[in-house]
């Protein structure tokens, strides 16, 4: 019998897709009965690892169902049909799953950014785990007996909520009329009011009533994504943990905000206060920021510190959001590099020099590459700003400046620190990473399915996985960082 749209099942969810979704399993009458090892080799599947194997051999029907969580019995309806595998839609939890829990946002299930929160923290970091794991297994080629000698337990978040340093909140206007200002609806942008975000800081909503009352008292439009009319588009906020200083950008489809200075000193009531910018965007585009920024009030930047290294942060820089996990995931990274003060260290893919800074006490010389310009003047700024003296930046694509500075200079590594975007390094940063013959490498990753991939080609060509560990930096997401440690010559 063939699955069709609209059928409804009664299954219990077995586990977590890579989405987060809930993955259940039933047997389909007229095609084969799931067979009894299916469940076991099921984690983190996705429809994209199940598509080509028949249902024969994944036993059973498979369905992902999203807010369905581990453990749960629910009723589902299939929403789109493939030939082993289905999407569908929760129509109603019959038996909830012991590890379900009440979000702490009540607008979880439309905003879809949070993908996990009806989970239990405690199993969220398991499924986290698990496909840190499973990745290696898969994808880097270890054993799972390997994987299990290597891997220490995963970093968790002592608390998992408000933990974001940075937030960005659309601005529309209702169907009444009035400004609003909260989160896209999952892949819309339709948005839902909310002012209080469960994974941001509580000033988040103080900042944000403080502008929509000012728009209402000075009759200030926001921006129509349709029509390209109105003003503010977006606010962006930021607050440094350590420093506790609080900066807010309008990010505007014009030059000025009316009534500025007095909306700075609303804002300028709230604790922290330390710098008002308007950012302008008169673009037709889904990029938030444009590039020019006006200073309205206070210094156009503020400080935050991680790991006795401060930072200077302005509304343009990227700085990592959860900064007590960075904080742990970089002293891991360090204790991995096993640095005793003499080493030459190259950090590729630095960014503003974050984990450069953070290695440069412990380093002889840090030297970082990166492809973003400002990224860089940033950096050097930062260590200037700290006085170190022992780190060196150059502006590149880590697959160019490394090999360049290799065959002409014959630069010497002692260990080589990454943290590459999600697609992970280019295939000649790693061959030349190899020829430098570093004694660690230091891979720290968001997606270790990537990790995995070039761990497994770092493992061909002459380097062995010595510790890995997962670190929890995104608390009700999917996401997670991964870093492992590699050693030359061993295996
Ligand atoms: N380690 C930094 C940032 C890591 S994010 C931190 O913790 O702050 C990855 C960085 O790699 C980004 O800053 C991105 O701009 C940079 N990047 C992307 N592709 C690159 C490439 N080919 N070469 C060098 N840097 C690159």
């Amino acid at each position: 019998m063939e699955v069709k749209k609209n059928d409804i099942f009664t299954v219990t969810i077995t586990d977590t897709g890579n989405e987060g979704e809930g993955i259940g399993r039933v047997s389909v009458p007229g095609g084969k009965e799931p067979c009894a090892a299916g469940t076991a080799q099921t984690d983190t599947l996705s429809a994209d690892t199940l598509s080509g194997t028949g249902a024969d051999a994944a036993g059973g029907f498979t369905l992902f169902i999203k807010d369905a969580v581990i453990g749960d019995t629910v009723r589902a309806k299939v929403m789109k049909a493939k030939k082993n595998y289905a999407y569908a839609k929760l129509e109603k939890v019959i038996e909830p799953s012991p590890f379900r829990v009440t979000p702490l946002c009540p607008f979880s299930r439309q905003c879809g950014g949070c993908q996990l929160q009806a989970l239990s923290y405690e199993k969220q970091l398991e499924f986290k785990e698990k496909k840190i794991r499973n990745n290696l297994i898969r994808i880097g080629g270890l054993s799972p007996e390997r994987v299990e000698e290597i891997m220490e337990p995963i970093i968790g978040m002592d608390d998992p909520w408000h933990y974001r340093n940075k937030a960005q909140f659309p601005f529309g206007t209702d169907k009444d009329g009035n400004v609003v200002t909260g989160f896209y609806a999952g892949r819309t942008h339709t948005i839902i009011p909310n002012t209080d975000c469960a994974l941001g800081v509580p000033e988040n909503r103080l900042v944000l009533e403080t502008i929509l009352s000012h728009m209402k008292r000075f009759h200030i439009s926001a921006y129509d994504e349709q029509t390209g009319e109105g003003l503010l588009r977006h606010v962006l906020i930021r607050k440094g943990f350590q420093s506790g200083q609080l900066m807010v950008c309008l990010i505007i489809n014009g030059s000025r905000f009316p009534e500025e200075e007095t909306l700075a000193d609303a804002l300028w009531q709230l604790p922290g206060m330390t710098s008002l910018s308007v950012n302008t965007n008169r673009e037709r585009t889904n990029v938030i920021l444009g590039r020019k920024l006006r200073v309205v009030r206070g210094t156009g930047f503020i400080e935050d510190a991680i790991g006795g290294v401060t930072f200077r942060i302005s509304p343009l820089s990227f700085y990592q959001v959860n900064p007590v996990q960075t904080e742990k995931l970089y002293s891991q990274a360090l204790a991995y590099a096993g640095l005793t003060g003499t080493e030459t260290v190259w950090d590729l893919y630095c960014g503003i020099g974050t984990i450069s800074l953070f290695l440069a006490k412990q380093a002889g010389k840090v030297y970082g590459v990166e492809i973003v310009p400002d990224a860089i003047r940033d950096a050097r700024q930062n260590a200037r700003l700290n006085g170190i003296t022992n780190a060196e930046f150059f502006v590149g694509k880590a697959e160019e400046v490394l090999p360049e500075k290799y065959e002409k200079e014959g630069i010497h590594a002692d260990v080589i620190v990454v943290d590459p975007p999600r697609k992970g390094c280019d295939e000649r940063c790693l061959e030349t990473m190899v020829k430098m013959q570093p004694e660690r490498i230091v891979y720290v990753s968001c997606d270790s399915a990537t990790l995995a991939r070039d761990v497994k080609w770092l493992r061909e060509n002459g380097y062995e996985i010595v510790k890995g560990r997962g670190c929890d930096m995104f608390g009700g997401t999917v996401h997670v960082e991964t870093v492992v440690l590699m050693s030359r010559g061993k295996d």
